[in-house]
């Protein structure tokens, strides 16, 4: 791990992911402003004992370094252009930790770089508790120099950091990630459904696929069906994890990328279409995983 000094830090963006992710630098002994639009955010900030600035503007003010962790892309180029890039000192590092479009994350790195800033896309997967845990995976886009200078921060809420490329190929990375998950989730669930429909037991199936060519995370970790994994969502009734919703975001994300590439993507073309349906219903609280009733049943 790289050693860090300590550094002046604003934290925008206190919900789920972004309030965890702050504490964890607060107890590093890092300096961190931070700030949301939600009262409620703000007090379950303070409450946490981060110290909560009265605006964006105010917390990026004397700010080393800005995190940006946002519901969705609109948000972050807002931000940048309204009130964050001419509050900032020249040369400040930005890092946005949101998952955003690819032409987004490129375009919020433009904005950076015109107003004399310094920029990096930084999306993360691990969810809430890899946020609390300080084990998220951060996938990021930029130069190498802003990369190292990120580097030991990203550390401190992270524990596999990968650098993708230039501008925009975090999101990138993080996005075809997302694609093999869903599609992977999905041909599990499948698999399920047709085993029962052929008698076949879930452990059975689970002791072959899970030992042979077909194993995935999608069912060594997330087994779409209760027993075989304790610790799955399908245990607890598809609590999340990582909700239906998030993935049906992901995917949204994906299927713009798709297109503007005009890439024959056709296996994510269709998760997209499946997990906007689940999304829909019972996926917009459940679990991602737990679209195998919905493909049981027939609904999707
Ligand atoms: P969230 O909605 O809980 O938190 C986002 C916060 O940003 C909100 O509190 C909102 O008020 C605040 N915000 C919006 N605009 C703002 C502004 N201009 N200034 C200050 N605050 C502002 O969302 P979350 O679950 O924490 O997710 C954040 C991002 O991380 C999303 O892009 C999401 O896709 C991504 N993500 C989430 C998870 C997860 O499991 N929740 C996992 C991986 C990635």
């Amino acid at each position: 791990m790289t050693e860090a000094s300590t550094m002046r830090i604003a934290f925008l963006g206190l919900g789920h992911m972004g309030l965890p992710m702050a504490q964890n630098l607060v107890a590093a002994g890092h300096e961190v402003h931070g700030f949301d639009l939600m009262p409620a955010a703000i007090e379950a900030a303070q409450a946490a004992g981060i110290p909560v600035a009265a605006s964006g503007a105010d917390a990026v003010a004397d700010a080393d370094v800005v995190i940006t962790m946002f519901p969705a892309g609109r948000h972050v180029i807002d931000a940048y252009r309204t009130e964050l890039l001419a509050a900032a000192r020249p040369g400040t590092l930005f890092i946005e930790s949101s998952t955003i479009a690819v032409d987004e994350a490129r375009a919020a790195h433009a904005l950076a770089l015109a107003a004399g800033h310094r920029n990096i896309d930084a999306p993360v997967s691990g969810g809430v508790v890899g946020a609390e845990n300080g084990t998220l995976a951060f996938m990021v886009g930029g130069s190498d120099e802003d990369f190292a200078a990120a580097l030991p921060v990203l550390e401190v809420m992270g524990k596999r950091i990968v650098h993708c490329g230039g501008p925009g190929l975090g999101q990138a990375a993080k996005v075809c990630n997302n694609m093999v998950l869903a599609v992977s989730q999905i041909a599990v669930a499948e698999a399920f459904v047709l085993g029962e429909r052929l008698g076949l037991e879930h452990q059975a199936l689970f002791d072959v696929v899970s030992q042979a060519s077909g194993q995935c995370w999608s069912i060594t970790t997330n087994c779409p069906v209760p027993g075989p994994v304790p610790t799955s969502p399908a245990n607890r009734d598809y609590q999340p994890g990582f909700a239906g919703s998030l993935m049906a975001k992901d995917l949204g994300l994906a299927l713009q990328a798709i297109e503007q590439t005009s890439t024959d993507a056709r296996m994510g073309r269709l998760a997209q279409q499946l997990y906007a349906a689940y999304a829909d219903g019972e996926g917009a609280t459940r679990d991602f995983s737990g679209i195998i009733t919905d493909i049981r049943d027939g609904r999707v």
